[in-house]
């Protein structure tokens, strides 16, 4: 455990000051901002060199303010420094120390995508407008900076609450997390009684608490057959005929047959839809050999991925009966099993859904599409809820973040953490 946070206990926590103190870092937020904005951290697996340098940009922040923090460093040989850091700052909790309140914020960032798009530099951030333009502002430097001032202000009033308050900064999310999150578990960082708020996600009022969500499932279909002269049919087999077929009748049968829903969700179905073709043959009167495309489904918990795919496999056996000759492959282009949603009645997504009604914005929670920290955290069964408030600019050239927006998440944060306090064994 860090060292010695010099607490006075019993330290009354009145958010309204605590929501004070924030605004009052509100320039500071603003310049740290822009300043981490200015060291690159893309991804090593998506063409940049990692987010080393900006993970010791916020050890050293940590460092000018003596907040202890501990460092996770995990080989990676994709990066320069041979390792990627990971950072973890805590609050001790003052009695109920086998449980942590975590903020999991991630480092790395995707590339810049198209440069052209950008109206600015993606690596010069620009403050124009009440908002911060570059590339990671808003996923996740957002999270990153809120969840520090919102850090460096229980260090300031000496605040503790029963469990402990974890601000967890991790590489590599944007390509799977083996290096950062998944790490940090397999290292037993996260315990039973924990759970998580992960600043990844959200809408631009701030109303959405992401809890749940679908399993994400890409199919890559090949019909094989034997290419022919349009003109002589009977030689060949068409691939083409039969993959289109085969492709409608799957995404009817499929919409038929997993076509439950759950208000949680929007839309409250799975999805089932044929997507990517890929080109066949060069001219209209060669009858194709070969079919390919994509289906993209997003299937609700509850209905088991490997149950769908069994249906699947079903239509694809009774098509190659149907059509002696022909052989259909399919091949998972991404597949992530949607875990068991966060309860509504966690003890998190309370707290946080009052946090946010106290600002006047009326709370709900359900689910979208995934694919962050929190559905890694959910796997584990740790309560987590993907939440702040931010106009969806991610992975899209002139990604900004509305510096508004941050001073706003940071003192819900600490109306979360009052929250917890008020509930655990605060003396
Ligand atoms: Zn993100």
């Amino acid at each position: 455990m860090p060292g010695n946070w010099g607490i006075k206990k019993g330290r009354a926590m009145d958010v309204k000051r605590l929501k004070a103190l924030i605004e009052k870092k509100r320039g500071q937020m603003a310049a740290d901002m822009m300043e981490m904005s200015r060291i690159p951290a893309v991804n090593p697996r998506m063409g940049g060199g990692g987010e080393y340098a900006r993970m010791q940009w916020i050890m050293r922040w940590f460092d000018r303010r003596q907040i202890p923090y501990e460092v996770y460093e995990i080989p990676d040989q994709k990066v320069q420094e041979g390792v990627r850091l990971n950072v973890v700052a805590t609050v001790p909790g003052t009695g109920e120390e086998d449980r942590s309140l975590w903020f999991i914020s991630h480092v790395d960032t995707v590339g810049p995508g198209d440069a052209d798009a950008w109206e600015t530099d993606p690596f010069t951030p620009v403050e124009k407008d009440g908002r911060i333009y570059g590339l990671g502002c808003e996923d996740n430097s957002q999270s990153v900076i809120t969840t520090m001032a919102a850090c460096e202000v229980l260090f300031e009033e000496h605040i503790r609450i029963g469990r402990n308050i974890r601000f967890c900064y991790v590489s590599d999310e944007e390509t799977g997390s083996e290096f950062g999150i998944k790490a940090l578990i397999g290292k037993g960082l996260f315990g039973p009684g924990d759970e998580a708020i992960v600043p990844d996600g959200g809408s631009a009022d701030g109303s959405f608490v992401e809890i749940a969500e679908k399993s994400q499932v890409w199919l890559k279909f090949t019909v094989n057959g034997r290419t022919s002269h349009a003109a002589m049919p009977h030689l060949g087999i068409n691939a083409c005929y039969i993959g289109m077929k085969f492709g409608a009748e799957l995404e009817d049968a499929l919409k038929t047959r997993f076509d439950r829903e759950d208000p949680l969700f929007n839309p409250p179905g799975s999805t089932f839809e044929l997507t990517q073709k890929f080109a066949n043959v060069q001219s209209p009167n060669v009858m194709p050999g070969k079919d390919s495309f994509c289906m993209d489904m997003r299937v609700l918990p509850g209905d088991p991925v490997d149950e769908v795919m069994d249906y699947i496999y079903g239509l694809i056996g009774r098509y190659e009966k149907q059509y002696p000759g022909i052989a259909i492959e399919v091949e998972f282009l991404t597949r992530t099993d949607a875990p068991a949603p966060t309860p509504q009645q966690s003890q998190v997504v309370i707290n946080l859904v009052e946090a946010i009604r106290e600002t006047g914005t009326e709370a709900y929670s359900g689910g979208i599409g995934g694919g962050t920290c929190g559905a890694i955290l959910r796997a584990e069964k740790i309560p987590a809820a993907v939440w702040a408030t931010l106009d969806d600019r991610c992975h899209a050239p002139n990604e900004y973040v509305v510096v508004d927006n941050m001073v706003r998440d940071a003192g819900i944060y600490l109306s979360v953490i009052a929250r917890y306090g008020a509930q655990g064994t605060e003396e």
